[in-house]
């Protein structure tokens, strides 16, 4: 018995010490906008603590970070609680987990839906901004934060050059509710970077971080000096109900105004693993940072009916790169993939 108490007294000591990294580094990441590690060591970190949990489900710590999302946002914005909680995604790295994955999928739907049509998109590296319009004027951005509650970023996000604020073709909707990223062009991190070196000033991490840090400026002229992008990822309130998939509602925001990122059809994991092979050849070229591509559920119904689990989608994953160590400089070309 006294071992059995020494051993959990073990395992728990590192469960605690994962947990203290963990939350120091969500901390440094999402609240400050400077990490300390670099994201492969974070995502190891958390494969450990998970690897511990699966293992010792008992000894589960009442705090651990593994199924929130981001962290609390700083206080000097005021709060904004979503009116549906901005989840994460679950991960796949390698082809066998994407089949997986759909595998998953299938067996959740009845036999008459298995094998829905997927919708597969670039996973930008930014930050998620929910925002709102009431009769196509632009009224209000929030950031994700936890998931639950985020920061009202309203003024910075005018500052965004792509981002509508009068949507003349959504002036009948009385509420749409828009989700995205915010990302920084590569060519404009380079830029800033450069300057702040000159200027003995801050230097961001990643183009990831330089997008945080400038949306959450609290003079928005700062913002408003930041190369920022915003791009539609999907359509939480409003959507016209004629509109049945992801991809007609990716295709029907970019109609009304909005940039919106590559979006390819699938059928089947080979098809996946085609779009995914194409968008690493792309990576280097593309204005932007990505760290992976998103896979999801065309349909809508399927999307409602498969739900979610704590802190992601059921009906979607990403289907990340391995990490990258170099980035290759812009060229101008067609990204489209
Ligand atoms: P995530 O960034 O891996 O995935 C979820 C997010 O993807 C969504 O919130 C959304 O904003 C975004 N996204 C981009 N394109 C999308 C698209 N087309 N469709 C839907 N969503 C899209 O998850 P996360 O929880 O925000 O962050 C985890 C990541 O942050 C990991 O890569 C981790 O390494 C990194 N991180 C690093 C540190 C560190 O210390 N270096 C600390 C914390 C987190």
């Amino acid at each position: 018995m006294a071992t059995d108490a020494t051993s959990n007294a073990a395992i728990i000591a590192q469960m605690r010490t994962l947990i203290d990294a963990l939350k120091t580094h969500n901390n440094a990441y999402y609240v400050l906008d400077n990490p300390i590690l670099e994201d492969s060591e974070y995502d190891q970190l958390r494969l450990s603590l998970i690897e511990l949990e699966e293992e010792y489900p008992d000894l589960v710590q009442s705090d651990s970070p593994i199924n929130q999302v981001g962290d609390m946002p700083l206080s000097a914005f005021t709060q904004v609680t979503h009116d549906t909680p901005m989840l994460s995604l679950g991960n796949v790295f390698e082809y066998d987990d994407l089949r997986d994955f759909m595998r998953r999928v299938n067996d959740r739907l009845s036999v008459a839906q298995q094998s829905p049509e997927y919708e597969m998109e670039l996973k930008l590296d930014g930050l998620a901004v929910s925002l709102k319009y009431e009769y196509g004027k632009f009224v209000q951005a929030v950031t994700r934060g936890d998931g639950q509650t985020g920061e009202d970023i309203t003024q910075n996000a005018k500052t965004i050059r792509n981002l509508p604020l009068w949507l003349a073709d959504a002036a009948d909707i009385a509420l749409l509710e828009v989700r995205g990223e915010v990302v920084m062009p590569k060519a404009g991190f380079e830029r800033l970077n450069r300057l702040a070196l000159e200027n003995d000033d801050k230097v961001f991490a990643n183009p990831r971080n330089a997008a945080a840090g400038s949306l959450r400026q609290l003079d928005p002229s700062i913002a408003a000096s930041r190369p920022l992008a915003f791009y539609a990822y999907s359509v939480n309130q409003g959507l016209p109900e004629t509109i049945e998939t992801q991809s007609a509602a990716l295709a029907w925001l970019g109609d009304i105004g909005f940039s919106v990122s590559a979006v390819r059809v699938i059928q089947n994991p080979r098809e996946a693993q085609e779009y995914y092979e194409s968008v690493i050849d792309k990576r280097a070229q593309l204005p932007f940072e990505i760290d992976g591509t998103v896979i999801k559920v065309n349909s809508l119904a399927l999307q409602q009916q498969l739900s979610f689990l704590s802190r992601e989608p059921r009906w979607a994953t990403a289907y990340k790169f391995p990490a990258e160590t170099v980035m290759t400089r812009l060229q101008a070309i067609d990204w489209q993939v």
